[in-house]
């Protein structure tokens, strides 16, 4: 039966606490949820958020977790049957780490802040400590994931060329043999413990050159793909499971589709996993055991981004991509019931770009949810007023320079703006309080300054440069203007 011929036995649901890390009262309410929709566990991406101590406590974020917070998101996850996979980057996205003067010197790159020197000893040391101090506030972990993917600076420092001209190796084994020296560290020190690799690195890797890395037996990698339709080289498959007998997939529930997206497409990641789990009926045979999936929710593109489509708005869009992987593919039925498990009184848009009602829905979380789809249309609103050839024709800036401008024109326009200046506010207050209630107050201040803000700024300064033009009305002799 093609339908449920997919074995997926994990589906970890990735919290990616590099932003907007939520507050332990909300993870509380969603843990059941998750559990209810199927999931089996969280790949915890701690980045800065994890209370890094002693050498390292200068990677703390300001809003990271205390030591007693990763203590209750365990007994949470537990709780609700939910394992736990830590994630720590330990090659590429170091950027948390090599921003700090105290680690500079471990960049490949002098100037850029993400991927570290493979070939300096202090890399090696500096990531291990990490990996201890992860493990150490954890118990019972089956999976840690070392991360090391888009390393994209690699064999570009003094000694890595060096190692390339003198002792013959390519990047590609130059990058293999720090991941090897860090999944040796996890084998050595954590017996129980199996570590997990981001794939995309070795996509295009001969396959004698990923034998002979001795990776096959140490770690098991997970495959990533956020897209709808997958470009692999054609013989990836075929490589990796010579290598590898045992897997994981990735696909993506948010934070795939824009970097400073505010709400989830859920027939895109729908098509994401559907896209998925036919790539697994052709190529499975090939595996011993598929892991299972880790879902993704990206908060952040990287640590130097704004925050994207926040989690709680995502829930709906998560909970119909787990019922798809848990049916093994997308049906009406499953449709219809996520839909009245979170309390649409109306089916819950697959694309809420196109809809034309607010929808109602009730779970937590379900007030961001609908604050950020009008938000969304809101802003597309206030971009085409802005762009608008009323704006851009009657009130450009030449025109006003020369306080050349028709109060006939120029009421309508401070009229909108007026108008959409209200709508922002409302909604400002309204999202603040709804995130204060699951975030820090950092992560609400920089969402709104960051999303929001900058809009209603925008919106006043036409609102203001409208209202002073009609002040000064017409009837100035002196003015020059090249229209006249
Ligand atoms: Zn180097």
């Amino acid at each position: 039966m093609e339908s449920t011929d997919v074995n997926v036995n994990h589906k970890l649901v990735h919290l990616d606490l590099k932003g907007a890390p939520p507050k332990l009262e909300y993870l509380e309410k969603i843990f059941p949820l998750l559990r209810k929709w199927g999931t089996t566990g969280l790949l915890v991406e701690y980045e800065d958020s994890f209370p890094y101590s002693e050498a390292l406590t200068v990677l703390r974020a300001r809003d990271s977790y205390s030591m007693e917070d990763i203590l209750t998101l365990q007994r949470l996850a537990e709780e609700n049957e939910l394992i736990v996979v830590p994630l720590v980057q330990t090659f590429g996205h170091m950027e948390f780490v090599l921003k700090h003067s105290k680690f500079q010197r471990v960049r490949e790159v002098v100037n850029f802040p993400m991927a570290l020197c493979p070939s300096n000893p202090d890399s090696l040391q500096l990531v291990c400590t990490m990996v201890d101090q992860v493990m150490a506030a954890h118990s019972n972990l089956q999976w840690f994931h070392v991360g090391c993917d888009e390393v994209y600076h690699l064999g570009i420092c003094d000694e890595c060329r060096r190692r390339q001209l003198e002792d013959g190796l390519s990047p590609e084994q130059i990058f293999l043999q720090h991941v090897k020296n860090v999944a040796q560290h996890v084998r050595d020190n954590y017996p129980s413990v199996t570590p997990i690799v981001w794939d995309d690195m070795f996509r295009c890797t001969d396959l004698d050159v990923l034998k002979d890395s001795g990776l096959g037996g140490l770690v098991e990698p997970m495959v990533w793909h956020y897209l709808t339709s997958f470009q692999l080289p054609a013989d990836f498959w075929e490589k990796l499971s010579a290598v590898f007998p045992t897997i994981w997939v990735a696909s993506a529930f948010k934070g795939a589709t824009g970097s400073r997206a505010c709400v989830s497409s859920v027939a895109y990641h729908l098509e994401n996993h559907n896209t998925w789990l036919s790539t697994l009926r052709a190529e499975q045979h090939r595996f011993t055991t598929i892991r299972g999936f880790a879902l993704t929710g990206w908060q952040r593109y990287d640590h130097y981004a704004v925050l994207c489509e926040l989690l709680p708005q995502a829930l709906p869009c998560l909970s119909i991509c787990l019922q798809t992987l848990e049916k093994g593919s997308y049906t009406a039925d499953i449709h219809q019931n996520v839909s009245s498990d979170l309390g649409f009184t109306s089916l819950l848009p697959l694309n809420p770009f196109t809809c034309t009602v607010i929808p109602n829905c009730s779970y937590p979380g379900a007030a961001v949810y609908q604050l950020m789809i009008e938000y969304a249309f809101l802003e597309a609103h206030c971009d085409r007023f802005i762009s608008s050839d009323g704006c851009l024709t009657w009130m450009n800036d030449y025109n006003i320079k020369r306080n050349f401008t028709n109060p006939v024109h120029l009421e309508p326009i401070f009229s909108a703006a007026s108008a959409k200046l209200q709508q922002l506010e409302d909604i400002k207050i309204k999202l603040s309080a709804e995130l204060s209630s699951m975030f820090s107050d950092n992560t609400v201040e920089e969402w709104l300054a960051t999303h929001l803000q900058p809009l209603i700024d925008k919106i006043r300064r036409c609102e203001q440069t409208a209202g002073q033009q009609l002040a000064i009305g017409l009837g100035d002799d002196t003015t020059e203007s090249g229209n006249s």
